[in-house]
């Protein structure tokens, strides 16, 4: 796998830099030959259906993509027809798609409705009929249904702090929890429970057996995963850093997009750019169409991580009403100070099986 399908199994928007064929290499972000970084991009984006915003200096080929988010150009020696159409192009679509996205995500309803009626029955018999997950990963008294109803009649608060020192969460409704076992040894020596926050990591239907299998631990490009796989680095291959204006600290920074991202807010992390639906027959229902989405509830250990941005390019538009968005985005290198605790799945009635 390459690196960029490494990076984006996170479902991380970012942005390729490619580098320039006849020009300085101080802005590249990879050290490949052009042919082989388009394929690698062309590979990833099919592979992993992820979105991604190309910046390709000096190329030649699409004139109206100025207005796409981050897209200038496509080679067309270096990407064949058959792939600009079948991979570009979707891809500029769903860049495009990112603003009315993000208006979806701020109004708080996103990829269809759901009714009145609780939904927790539903997501156990659907998660065991489509997910191969073995029994003893799972933790009945972590179960929570934070559906409308549930969530009405529980007289819950929507934003808790957890943690020492404090930090806020908010917590899931619209979702149903399913607890997930914490090994105990883990949790007890290092007071998780008690010193620990609380974030959320969105993912998709194919990453969830992986993830399970791989004992419930978020890789990043540079580990191995379970089975060998190298998660992306090849010599040569590593990005480099991004120089950026972190906006919630306000300073210059290096960013290393080779991290795991987090959320303290669960709209964020369920953004339909990083946790896209996977649809599915009512089982119970002929002919009636369900898309879930999913997200992982974390404990995070403090100080582990940084604070920054969204990265979806919302700007002025607030994503979530308890964040600002100049504090939506956790991350870190720190792999085992990410603890998963419960998988909160999303139900929506949706009107037809889009592709995506
Ligand atoms: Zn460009
Ligand atoms: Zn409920």
């Amino acid at each position: 796998m390459s690196i960029i399908a490494s990076l984006i199994r996170q479902n991380r928007l970012l942005t390729v830099i490619l580098p320039r064929a006849d020009g300085p290499l101080n802005e590249q972000l990879f050290m490949d030959e052009v042919p082989e970084a388009s394929l690698d991009v062309a590979h990833a984006i099919l592979v992993t259906h992820s979105l991604i915003s190309l910046h390709w200096p000096g190329a030649i080929g699409v004139e109206d993509a100025s207005h796409y988010n981050n897209f200038h150009a496509c080679h067309p020696k270096q990407l064949p027809q058959s792939g600009f159409d079948n991979i570009l192009k979707p891809l500029l679509a769903r860049n495009k798609a990112l603003p009315s996205m993000n208006a979806d995500v701020a109004a708080g309803h996103v990829d269809g409705k759901w009714d009145s009626s609780c939904p927790s029955d539903l997501v156990r018999d659907l998660v065991a009929a489509k997910f191969n997950i073995h029994r003893s990963f799972f933790n009945s008294s972590g179960d929570m249904c934070f559906c409308e109803s549930c969530h009405k009649m529980s007289g819950n608060k929507t934003v808790y702090s957890r943690g020492i020192p404090p930090s806020r969460y908010a917590i899931p409704i619209g979702w149903v929890r399913i607890g997930l076992k914490v090994h105990e040894g883990i949790a007890e020596s290092n007071e998780i429970f008690k010193k620990w926050h609380i974030s959320y990591h969105g993912t998709t239907a194919n990453n969830i057996e992986p993830i399970f299998r791989g004992g419930l631990h978020l890789l990043k490009p540079g580990d191995v995963a379970l089975g060998g796989a190298a998660i992306g680095v090849r010599p040569g291959h590593i990005p480099q850093v991004i120089s950026r204006t972190n906006r919630y600290t306000g300073m210059e920074e290096l960013f290393d997009i080779n991290q795991i991202f987090t959320s303290p807010s669960i709209r964020y992390a369920s953004h339909p750019a990083y946790a896209q639906q996977f649809i599915v027959d009512h089982p119970q229902r002929p002919g009636v169409l369900l898309g879930m989405r999913f997200v992982f509830h974390c404990r995070q250990r403090p100080g582990s991580y940084k604070i920054g941005h969204e990265t979806v390019g919302a700007r002025d538009i607030k994503l979530d009403p308890h964040f600002d968005n100049n504090e939506l985005e956790w991350y870190t290198k720190e792999s085992a100070g990410v603890v998963l605790f419960g998988l909160c799945v999303q139900l929506r009635y949706i009107s037809q099986r889009t592709t995506k």
